[in-house]
């Protein structure tokens, strides 16, 4: 056997391992009864230790080495397989360890510090980590930047700098978009109670219409949405409120986004480096622009008002219009994850500047809660007014998430050039909408991007897609001119 399929052969079972410790994960989150969490973590843990022992063998290293590709995909895994091996050996075993053990405990500090509103109690854990993480930095980096180093995890081959001047464009136009939408008159919420058992009907439905297949994916309820696996088992969870039935919809909507992308690649990729998305931008762009672009349209609501209809009658809301001017309503919230398309990008360029301060070392973590006030009050118009609706509220920092954040933004910019070539690609993409098709648009996405998998790379990925250079401007002109329309700017 050949030093390449030696390398496939064994990165086969890898991968195989790492896609139980994803279903044991699912698990947890959906059906583990509470008296197993102890169990569970020792399994898990288990897990890791394989997987952690197969990603750092020295085997792989001569492999590497001898490994001549034959074509193009063959270059891709290997690109792959090297950069996780190149990542797994650099950080010593000893760090990685410290990482993990401070995780697990930094998370139950912040979840008692959330709940409390102190964010005082969560000051040492969250310096620990971040010395920790810059350590991890300095060995992944050698040398160069170390937030480029960290953020080479999500999104591999783009920079901070280069996040920076991206943002910095967007930032003055979205302030000035929410300033102009805020001054206008919003439509009033959702005053209805939907039962349940109606909005889970809906919600699968949903997933449905958007092309998620149910014989190899399935849905459950958890308390954070989220998407797991790829390949032939792909599953999502959502979640509902009583009075709130557009969290559940568009919340499986986003995780159906995800869902289809990984259900979407080339099946010949299963159990190799490229059987999946190729990086957190990209995936976000799939999630948003079938949540968004496609879920909040115009036309998609018309349909989506009709199922509601049917589902539950008259919940008070006079026509399509309304009902499109309602799923879109603007409000300037604390809340990132409940924020909508036009505070999202805010709310993320927020973070990304503290997390970056924070890992280079300009900002001290006693410091954290008064800057993330001075610059909400800055963004949003309005004082944060506890913890909890502000520096605490996401749990990603106490996991060592750095880097991550920005993600979500890029995303959206990706989507955003997606929706610009697929509305010249698709003429009939409203009409179809309107009557519950998305097969046009979903097929356009898995034809052009999702079949590919890890293939090129992530800006590669959305250029080969698109046809042009990813930008933000698709994505500003699109929320300017739907949120122009809605509020009559
Ligand atoms: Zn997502």
């Amino acid at each position: 056997m050949s030093a390449y399929d030696q390398l496939m052969a064994y990165e086969r079972v890898t991968q195989a391992l790492g896609s139980v410790a994803g279903r044991t994960g699912w698990d947890q989150e959906t059906m583990m009864p509470a008296g197993a969490a102890e169990l569970r973590a020792e399994e898990m843990a288990a897990l890791e230790e394989v997987l952690h022992a197969r990603r750092t063998n020295a085997k792989l290293g001569d492999l590497l080495e001898a490994a001549e590709p034959p074509d193009d995909v063959a270059r891709a895994q290997l690109r792959h397989i090297r950069r996780s091996y190149e990542r797994a050996t650099k950080v010593p075993a000893t760090l990685a360890t410290a990482i993990a053990r401070h995780t697990s405990k930094g998370q139950g500090i912040w979840a008692a510090a959330r709940a409390a509103d102190d964010f005082a109690s969560f000051v040492p854990v969250l310096s620990e980590m971040i010395r920790l993480k810059r350590e991890e930095a300095a060995c992944l980096a050698v040398g160069g930047d170390l937030y480029d180093a960290l953020l080479d995890d999500y999104e591999p081959g783009i920079t901070g700098a280069e996040l920076q001047a991206m943002f910095d464009r967007m930032r003055p136009r979205l302030v000035d978009l929410r300033a102009r939408i805020l001054q206008a008159e919003a439509p009033a919420p959702l005053d209805h109670v939907f039962d349940e058992a109606g909005q889970l009907a809906v919600s699968t439905l949903l997933a449905q219409t958007f092309g998620y297949d149910l014989n190899i994916g399935r849905i459950d309820k958890a308390v954070h949405p989220f998407s797991s696996g790829s390949g032939t088992d792909v599953r999502i969870t959502t979640r509902t409120s009583p009075r709130d039935p557009f969290n559940c919809f568009y919340s499986t909507v986003h995780e159906v986004g995800h869902a289809c992308y990984e259900q979407g690649i080339d099946r010949a990729y299963v159990l190799t480096p490229l059987g999946a998305g190729v990086s957190m931008g990209v995936h976000e762009s799939q999630s948003r622009i079938y949540e968004n672009q496609l879920g909040r349209s115009r036309a998609f609501t018309v349909w989506l008002y009709g199922q509601m209809r049917d589902q539950f009658g008259d919940f008070g809301v006079a026509d399509e219009d309304m009902f499109y001017r309602v799923v879109n309503r603007v409000g300037s919230g604390y809340i990132r994850t409940e924020a909508d398309e036009v505070h999202y990008n805010l709310h993320v360029m927020l973070r990304f500047d503290l997390e970056r301060q924070l890992i280079d070392g300009s900002l001290e973590v006693a410091d954290l809660e008064e800057a993330w006030n001075a610059r909400f009050e800055a963004d949003f118009g309005t004082a944060v007014d506890k913890p909890s609706n502000g520096v605490l509220q996401d749990v990603h920092w106490s996991f060592g998430l750095f880097g991550y954040f920005p993600t979500y933004a890029l995303g959206n910019v990706y989507a955003g050039c997606l929706y610009q070539s697929l509305r010249e690609a698709v003429p009939a993409l409203d009409a179809q909408l309107a009557q519950g098709d998305t097969a046009a648009a979903t097929g356009w996405l898995r034809e052009n991007l999702q079949q590919f998998g890890g293939l090129r790379e992530p800006r590669d990925t959305i250029r080969h897609a698109c046809g042009f250079a990813p930008s933000e401007r698709p994505l500003l002109d699109y929320l300017d001119a739907k949120f122009g329309a809605i509020y009559g700017l």
